[in-house]
């Protein structure tokens, strides 16, 4: 499969790492949208995205939210917002599921 955060996981890709395990990895967003913007994904590729999700494959997804408040202290804040977009309509696209942590000042700006 030609997916691009499959060979971030894969190391094929170079990324900038905030964290990683045996799971999943977590590295900073090419193209920032906030002061902190981390990208976390499964190092499988069990969804494209949040529809893809189901009671077989959503024990990942739990195991990220699980690791998300490490993941924020490694990227240097304890007050964030957790972003998944699903689908073309809704900004997705890269077709690997995952979920952006955002934190800084300029979220005062926000859509929710
Ligand atoms: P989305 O629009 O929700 O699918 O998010 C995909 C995100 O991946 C965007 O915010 C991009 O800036 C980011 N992105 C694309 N290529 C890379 C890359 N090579 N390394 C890090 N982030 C990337
Ligand atoms: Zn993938």
């Amino acid at each position: 499969m030609d997916c691009l955060f499959c060979k971030i996981a894969n190391g094929e890709i170079p990324s900038n790492k905030v964290y990683e395990d045996e799971k999943i990895l977590a590295f900073r967003d090419i193209a920032p949208q906030a002061d902190v913007h981390v990208l976390v994904i499964p190092k499988e590729h069990v969804a494209s995205s949040a529809n893809d999700i189901n009671a077989e494959n959503c024990e990942i997804v739990g195991y990220i939210f699980a690791k998300i408040p490490e993941i924020a202290s490694l990227a240097g804040v304890d007050s964030y917002r957790v972003i998944n977009n699903c689908g073309d309509k809704a900004g997705q696209t890269v077709k690997h599921i995952h979920f952006h942590i955002l934190s800084g000042d300029n979220l005062s700006e926000k859509l929710v």
